[in-house]
């Protein structure tokens, strides 16, 4: 069955408020993760099409959206969020289907979207500049103003909820975007663009090309007339990204990949814990950045916690996103092969737990078994790599000191929690973790919209999400007038 988006013809891109094929009339090929089977056709943009999806950000930058107030641009986002809810149960389903997320998890993906709309609906004319006391004679005032046209690449994991946090604020503050979804899902993607159309976002503001990424990302990447680059993606592409950015000395944001702890002390209260330990590994089946793929206790508990996570593994049902079981497919075979990779780098370690999978699953789909490890070392790939898979590790320490060292050992710093009921270990704890975020006593704080998300080190750098994302998608001018 061809998947159908708000049944537009999945083969295009949306340039200048228009769906059009690419230039050369390419396609790719979509396949639904839980079978193999072929989801639809989607364009090939060419460097081409990513050079008239930039011109007509522009344009619409010196046309009606360059001129809407902040007002006007908060109400079309406010509006592009409820025909997001409006069409949420076809939004999940094209999310379960394309990525392969079972359906509960697609539908929280749709809850964030509309969120992101309606946070930066709201904080669209909340933004303000500031004035600056200056010499006598002088008023100085500084201004918030838009970089002008930003390329927004996405990966595939949670298509819905980074076009949110990163399409949302930069039109938020008046920026005209060009959106690069993943070629392994981009269904809701083009969704979006629709409802925006339909919401009444002006023609240019939000242009779409899918495409590879090799061709139109790194056309959109080193395209002169990009003002700024939002990437969420891999280590290795966010090298390039910043790279070619660099020959045109535009800002980039980087919201790569990470190897998040959760540290457990003996003190901690492991009944609250334990679905967190387990659901942030395996949620989006383990593909999420901030997966904590890191379980890191302490010596007193380690084996209680150790057996309990285990008992847990072996409840988990594993199944077709449409069966909306607890965990689903990888996106792909190649994914699986590099999970599988990992998998069999661990062969010299103790596996705790492997949740087993369904007899009758179809046979195309990119399974793997869920599988905790225990006792890794710190030097392991398995300790130190992102695997991007349902995939944990449980290591032990004894003392403060060596749970910091582990936590902070790797060359990531996204996000990272402490279990303890002791608050002055939590306060200590959370100044030293070198992590973008850090929870105490929970882990992600139920998504938080709301919360400026980003990493460190291999993590990236810039920051998404809440109102400081309205700071990274604008410039600042100053201006200083001598009237005596
Ligand atoms: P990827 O880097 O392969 O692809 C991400 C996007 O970049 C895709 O749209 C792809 O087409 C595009 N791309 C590929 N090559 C490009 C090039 N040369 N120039 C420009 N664009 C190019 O990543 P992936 O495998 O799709 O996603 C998984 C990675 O993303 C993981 O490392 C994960 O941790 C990370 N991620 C991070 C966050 C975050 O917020 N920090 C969120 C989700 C995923």
């Amino acid at each position: 069955m061809t998947l159908r988006p708000l049944d537009l013809d999945p083969a295009q891109c949306f340039i200048n408020g228009i769906w059009q094929d690419s230039s050369g009339g390419e396609t790719l090929a979509l396949t639904d993760p839980s079978t193999g089977a072929a989801l639809c056709q989607i364009a090939r943009a060419s460097a081409e099409d990513v050079d008239q999806a930039v011109r007509a950000g522009a344009d619409a930058l010196r046309g009606p959206w360059g001129r809407a107030t902040a007002a006007e641009r908060g109400r079309v986002l406010y509006r592009m969020g409820q025909l997001v809810l409006e069409n949420s149960d076809h939004l999940a389903e094209l999310e379960a289907r394309d990525v392969g997320k079972p359906l509960k998890q697609a539908r929280a993906d749709v809850t964030a979207l509309a969120r992101y709309m309606e946070f930066y609906a709201g904080a669209a004319d909340k933004l303000h500049g500031s004035t600056i006391p200056y010499l006598d004679g002088y008023t100085v005032y500084a201004l918030r103003e838009p970089h002008g046209v930003t390329g927004h690449i996405v990966p595939w994991n949670y298509p819905m909820q980074i076009i949110g946090r990163s399409v949302g604020a930069a039109l938020a503050t008046g920026n005209a975007a060009v959106l690069k979804p993943a070629e392994e899902a981009c269904l809701t993607a083009l969704a979006f663009a629709e409802l925006a159309r339909r919401a009444g976002l002006p023609a240019g503001a939000l242009n779409v090309v899918p495409g590879l990424g090799s061709e139109a990302g790194a056309a959109l990447t080193a395209h002169p007339g990009v003002n700024h680059i939002s990437f969420t993606g891999s280590v290795g592409v966010g090298r390039l990204v910043q790279q070619s950015a660099g020959q045109n000395l535009v800002p980039v944001t980087l919201e790569l990949g990470g190897k998040s702890p959760q540290i457990v002390f003996d003190d901690a209260n492991v009944d609250a814990a334990l679905p967190f330990l387990v659901n942030a590994g395996i949620q989006n089946a383990g593909q999420t950045c901030s997966a904590s793929s890191r379980i890191l206790v302490q010596r007193g508990v380690y084996d209680q916690v150790l057996a309990r996570m285990a008992a847990r593994y072996a409840q988990l049902r594993v199944g077709p996103a449409v069966d909306d079981l607890d965990v689903g497919p990888l996106i792909s075979e190649r994914q699986k092969a590099v999970v599988e990779g990992f998998l069999a780098q661990g062969s010299d370690l103790e596996v705790a737990a492997r949740a087993s999978l369904a007899q009758n699953l179809p046979t195309g789909g990119a399974y793997v078994q869920p599988t905790l490890f225990a006792d890794v070392p710190q030097a392991h790939p398995l300790a130190r790599d992102e695997v991007f898979g349902p995939v944990q590790v449980v290591m032990a320490f004894e003392d403060e000191a060596e749970a910091l060292a582990l936590a902070n050992g790797t060359g990531y710093g996204l996000v990272a929690s402490v279990w303890t009921s002791d608050g002055a270990r939590q306060m200590r704890m959370a100044k030293a973790l070198r992590a973008g975020q850090v929870f105490i006593n929970n882990y992600g704080a139920g998504g938080g919209v709301e919360l400026p998300f980003g990493g460190t080190g291999l993590s990236g750098h810039g920051r998404e999400k809440g109102f400081e994302a309205l700071y990274g998608f604008s410039t600042l001018k100053t201006v200083a007038a001598l009237h005596g």
